[in-house]
């Protein structure tokens, strides 16, 4: 029994009176019972320990528990919790500063909210009280929040609701080079490629231009003559990190501005130093959105979200006022500042970037070495791992056997989490701090799962 509780009855409790149908109560057939973290750690209520991989989908961007950020926040919770930011106290600017400190001009003026989702709601009313328009491109497969106006946004089937969400909102095809229809696997931002072979030219990409030509046909068929908004996630998060052609975002960013429409880079999961080579998911893009959303690592687990735009934006923003009871409050700006200080100070960024790297280039070697991975994508520790019935058709894995595979790994003690729009891709997004010592832990685990797998069929 855990506090009197048997697990039995937490499930109970959990599968009746909390959010019954959580993750399918939930999301492991014998669920695991998280009592206590620490950094890289989880640990049930038996004693078990777990490395953590998927850390919260990717927003224990620091660590469970991080002593640095813990003393951080004990230290502000015995100061002041609370006030309201009708009044000046000192966290809210302080954060401010550092957070637009991060972003290149003209993205310096900053709105606290306390998720991804209230994010991203204040984003597409930025955008249409700015443009004066009212349509928004996403692209689907993308996840953007679960409020309506988020659910509207985003293009995934298992978060919709048969009820009107968000009106205006459009989807345009997803650039995926694995499981879109033109391939293009020497031109995504990765330090391993896909298997199959494009039909590029050097320094030419065929895939981005079929793309680009999907994007047009909505302009010219589904959308008025000027939108909004495009939101991208810089690599998709629950989509299952996919990355588009190189140039894509680019292109893009410059058609959308001639229709008038601002180009909004969903940073919930990218953002705070993950894609380790760049600290913003944008960055490796080359390009320089006109509002930045974020949310999940940026307090490292303790609700909070923001969005960055311009003093331009800003100002057709005040015609109207804005207010948000627990955005910005002082225990969060405390716990994000310290956030940052963090990332910079123990060299998150950095070990992103190289455990990243050697994670993937492994990832790759086990992809060629069975036939049911597919694909290995991703930049630092944002990582998709695509599972596939066999390389040829490339047909999704049922998911009894990616339940399979899942539960063994977690059984061997460690946890990922399952993505993509068929729930065919492992995602692995750890807290930043993980070494290479946990990198061939979970290497060795993740083949003996493989293993376990093929060999039982
Ligand atoms: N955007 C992205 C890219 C996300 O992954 C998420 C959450 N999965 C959200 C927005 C919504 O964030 P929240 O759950 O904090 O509302």
């Amino acid at each position: 029994p855990y506090q009197g509780m048997s697990k039995e009855r937490l499930l109970d409790i959990r599968k009746h009176n909390c959010n019954p149908m959580t993750m399918k109560v939930t999301y492991y057939k014998k669920p695991v019972f998280i009592n206590q973290g620490h950094m890289q750690w989880l640990w049930d209520v038996d004693g078990r320990r777990y490395l953590d991989l998927f850390a919260g989908v990717a927003t224990v961007s620091v660590g469970h528990c991080n002593p640095k950020v813990t003393e951080a926040a004990e230290k502000q919770l015995r100061r002041l919790w609370h006030t309201t930011p009708i009044y000046v106290y000192p966290q809210i600017q302080e954060y401010a500063e550092k957070l637009v400190s991060l972003l290149p001009d003209p993205l310096k003026v900053v709105y606290f909210t306390n998720s991804g989702s209230e994010a991203n709601d204040l984003a597409v009313l930025m955008a249409r009280l700015h443009t004066g328009n009212f349509d928004a491109i996403t692209l689907r497969g993308s996840y953007h929040g679960g409020s309506p106006q988020a659910t509207g946004l985003m293009s995934n089937t298992h978060y919709k609701y048969p009820v009107p969400s968000s009106l205006g909102c459009h989807n345009t095809m997803c650039p995926d080079v694995f499981r879109g229809l033109w391939g293009g696997s020497h031109c995504r931002d990765s330090p391993v490629q896909t298997i199959r072979e494009c039909s590029c030219s050097p320094g030419h990409c065929y895939a981005n231009d079929m793309y680009i030509k999907e994007l047009k046909e909505v302009f010219d068929t589904t959308v008025p003559s000027r939108i909004a908004a495009f939101f991208t996630e810089p690599i998709q998060g629950v989509g299952g990190a996919v990355q588009y052609p190189k140039n894509y975002l680019k292109e893009t960013y410059q058609l959308v501005r001639e229709k008038g429409g601002i180009c909004i880079a969903d940073e919930v999961q990218t953002g705070f130093g993950r894609t380790g080579s760049h600290f913003w998911g944008f960055e490796g893009h080359n390009v320089i959105p006109d509002m930045v959303t974020m949310a999940k690592g940026i307090a490292n687990g303790i609700p909070m979200g923001a969005v960055v735009t311009t003093a331009e934006i800003a100002r057709s923003f005040a015609k109207g006022v804005h207010f948000n009871t627990f955005g910005g409050n002082p225990l969060a700006c405390a716990i994000a500042s310290s956030v940052l200080d963090t990332i910079k100070e123990d060299k998150m960024q950095e070990n992103s970037a190289e455990l990243g790297t050697y994670l993937l280039t492994e990832l790759a070697k086990l992809r060629d070495k069975y036939e049911i991975i597919g694909d290995v994508r991703g930049k630092g520790l944002q990582i998709g791992v695509e599972m596939v019935k066999d390389k040829a058709s490339r047909t999704p894995l049922p998911q009894e056997a990616m339940n399979e595979i899942f539960e063994d790994t977690k059984d061997m003690g460690v946890l990922i989490g399952k993505g993509g729009l068929y729930g065919q891709t492992f995602r692995i997004k750890p807290p930043m701090c993980i070494t290479k010592a946990d990198a061939d832990f979970f290497l060795s685990v993740f083949n003996q799962a493989v293993l376990n797998y093929t060999e039982r069929r």
